[in-house]
């Protein structure tokens, strides 16, 4: 078994912070203050525009790409960084419609979060398509023969549960429609198999449990089969095949570089390189054994200190990601009462308390400190207090 505590040290986590919300904003990890401090130093200080070459800031996107690959189940080449996730599920839904010019339809669950549904909404309002929601059990049988793309987020960001995505996939495929995963909530989190599973295109983000920090660019990746054919909405010129020519009209990259829109934020991508050497030495299957150790150490221990609180998840592991929820009426005041006594999850609308365990720096100890505190905070009323009723902008 993987030591995990070794990978917990390479974090900074505040004195006293149990944290569980690491699926909303990973902690950072140690490595990336001083990689960026040296990137300021060393390089923008330094070399100034020279850096795009002598540093390697134009490879970048591809080069940390490479990395994220290994994490997802994709090759070295297939996924190239940047922008935000919101952007890179436009790209890669325009792409994949695109390549199913005779359909017109683009199926996803009401489970999946707000911006990949609203995207998913205006871009089919722009390309004259219809965007079909159905409840995230009801995915398999929606699938017809009019369907062009089928978008799902792999992990439900609220109740955790996880999709199989090579079931559904198979499934598209047999009525002709590409997939389209989103692995906001899986990357770093679960076993990932992007080419087991045979999918077309991938998103996701690395400011969650790819520890990025926050703004952190997005990833996206096409299977190579797509790559050639795939046209980029977006035609930006560093998605050029030759961004310096400076042609005045756009060729696209061979690859998945025709994914690049414009300059790369180097200096995130600076912390976001950092946060990657932790996964150097780990695999995907120990994450995973970990990860279901924590799940359910937590479920068991909430469900037998906290009766009133109903699970909001999977019970079973294998349909769960990395996350766990509970509901509670007074969810917002509850999660601020943990909150204040140290155990940081976040609150979901309407009443749910969310978890998020990360193998990497989360352990039993966390478990069983959170379990305690929740019970303590659920059974004296300590919630009830005015300050605990106040809502910020950011849950
Ligand atoms: C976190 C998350 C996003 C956020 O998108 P950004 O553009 O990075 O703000 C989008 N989709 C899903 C499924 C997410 O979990």
């Amino acid at each position: 078994m993987f030591d995990f505590s070794k990978t917990r040290a390479a974090f900074h986590l505040p004195d006293g912070v149990t944290y569980l919300d690491g699926n909303s904003l990973g902690p950072m990890p140690r490595a990336a203050q001083g990689r960026v401090a040296a990137m300021m130093a060393d390089e923008w200080s330094e070399m100034l525009i020279g850096g795009w070459n002598k540093a390697g800031w134009y490879a970048q996107p591809r080069r940390v790409g490479d990395r994220i690959a290994r994490l997802i189940g994709a090759g070295p080449g297939e996924v190239v960084m940047g922008d935000t996730l919101s952007i890179k599920v436009f790209q890669a839904l325009s792409a994949a419609l695109a390549l199913r010019p005779d359909r017109r339809v683009i199926l996803s669950d009401s489970g999946n979060f707000p911006s990949d549904l609203y995207v998913a909404e205006g871009l089919a309002r722009a390309m004259g398509a219809t965007l079909r929601v159905v409840d995230p059990g009801d995915v398999a049988q929606a699938i017809g023969d009019d369907l062009a793309v089928l978008m799902l987020t792999e992990v439900d960001y609220r109740t955790g549960r996880r999709h199989d995505m090579a079931d559904l996939t198979a499934r598209a495929h047999r009525a002709g429609a590409l997939a389209l995963w989103d692995l906001a909530h899986s990357a770093g989190a679960v076993d990932v198999d992007l080419t087991g599973a045979d999918a077309d295109f991938a998103v996701g983000c690395t400011y969650k449990y790819l520890n990025g920090g926050p703004g952190a660019p997005a990833f996206i990746w096409t299977h190579p089969r797509h790559a050639a054919a795939a046209q980029p909405i977006l035609q930006g010129w560093m998605g050029h095949a030759a961004p310096f020519a400076f042609d005045a009209e756009y060729r696209p990259a061979p690859g998945i570089e025709r994914m690049r829109v414009g300059t790369p934020p180097v200096i995130a991508l600076a912390a976001l390189e950092a946060a990657l050497d932790v996964w150097d030495d780990l695999s995907l299957s120990d994450l995973r054994a970990q990860s279901i150790r924590l799940t359910q150490a937590f479920i068991a221990g909430v469900e037998a200190a906290c009766p009133e609180l109903v699970l909001n998840s999977p019970r079973d592991p294998q349909g769960r990601g990395s996350q766990v929820s509970f509901r509670h009426p007074q969810a917002y005041a509850v999660m601020q009462a943990l909150i204040a006594a140290g155990v940081v999850g976040d609150f979901r609308a309407p009443d749910v308390l969310r978890f998020g365990f990360a193998p990497l720096y989360n352990d039993l100890a966390d478990v069983e400190r959170a379990v305690g505190v929740l019970a303590r905070i659920v059974h004296d009323g300590s919630w009830d207090r005015a300050e605990f009723h106040q809502k910020a902008d950011v849950t």
